[in-house]
């Protein structure tokens, strides 16, 4: 399924196939949430599908083989369970397979996700393969950080951008795949920042009031300091890439009004705050975020912002 803010992508895509205009590796960029791995997934199933239909047709062989995970034209490499990247094993033996003649489609098709995992010596041969490109074979990329990757790489990559879609257009397909009404659909979208699937995860579980959660909290810290381990404890149980996000927007939102010289609206009544410290706190909360996949305690890193947070009331 294509979404409904991808369908330009998606004609993009089908007029440089038609055309013979696609380039051998291409590189699917945009953030988390925003439906790119769902667009590299029907690039995939439309360029190994023997139909010759707008999207792959889902009953020809090949479809079916798809499906059920035995296609033996189609490469997936990604980090390998124990690791956060992509190694240059994997790459090498990749490129190996995407010498050899296609089994039953017309080409084999990689995929390599997320592309930024690459480790140097993965990106460099991967830059040889993209050098001497093959007749039958097309990369894709998927990539939600392109900055990692050298400009070697880039530069040789066809670019389709996935960038955060009209607000208004997520908002009605949101609305005509959950059951849930308007204002829960929109406080869901802004608690995922924009990202539609996000959004709709969030809409899905219980997750869908936790932004209203982190918010009450700051709320609490403000006009109670001395609470920053009950706060703490509950925000805890959040998963930790959404709780620095959230607290990353919710101190935007608050120096933002401040700006506006206004308070945000669910800031208690007559706490004064500053933009420089909420700035920094807001710079913390990005870093933080880059650490809830490593090792660091993430309670400890919890209670030493929220100690900061509360200090802008004293
Ligand atoms: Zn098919």
């Amino acid at each position: 399924m294509i979404y409904p803010w991808l369908t330009e992508h998606w004609s993009f895509f089908l007029r440089c196939l038609e055309q013979g205009r696609l380039a051998h590796a291409l590189m699917v960029e945009g953030p988390a949430g925003s439906g790119k791995n769902a667009l590299a997934t029907a690039m995939v199933a439309k360029l190994l599908c023997s139909e010759q239909l707008p999207e792959a047709c889902k009953q020809c062989r090949s479809c079916k083989l798809l499906v059920g995970g035995a296609h033996p034209d189609r490469f997936e490499i990604q980090p390998e369970e124990d690791s956060d990247v992509i190694k240059v094993d994997q790459v090498r033996a990749l490129i190996a397979s995407l010498d050899l003649t296609p089994w039953i489609s017309a080409r084999k098709v990689a995929c390599i996700h997320p592309a930024q995992s690459m480790n140097l010596a993965a990106a460099n041969a991967l830059l040889k393969s993209l050098e001497e490109p093959r007749g039958n074979a097309v990369l894709i990329l998927v990539c939600s950080e392109p900055a990692r990757l050298p400009v070697t790489i880039r530069s040789r990559c066809q670019s389709i951008v996935v960038s955060q879609p009209d607000r208004q257009l997520v908002l009605e397909w949101l609305e005509s795949t959950s059951a849930k009404p308007r204002d829960e659909v929109s406080a869901a979208l802004k608690a995922a920042g924009g990202s539609p699937l996000r959004a709709a995860r969030y809409l899905d579980s219980p997750e869908c009031d936790a932004y209203g959660q982190v918010q009450e909290g700051l709320a609490t810290l403000l006009a109670r300091p001395g609470s920053v381990s009950l706060i703490s404890t509950g925000l805890a149980e959040l998963n930790p890439d959404d709780l620095w996000r959230w607290l990353s927007m919710c101190t935007g939102e608050a120096v933002k009004s401040v700006m506006a010289g206004m308070a945000a609206s669910w800031v208690p009544a007559g706490t004064c705050l500053q933009a420089k410290s909420l700035l920094e706190l807001q710079q913390q909360a990005n870093f933080n975020r880059s650490l809830s996949a490593t090792p660091i305690r993430g309670d400890l890193l919890l209670q030493d912002w929220l100690i900061r947070w509360a200090e802008q009331s004293i």
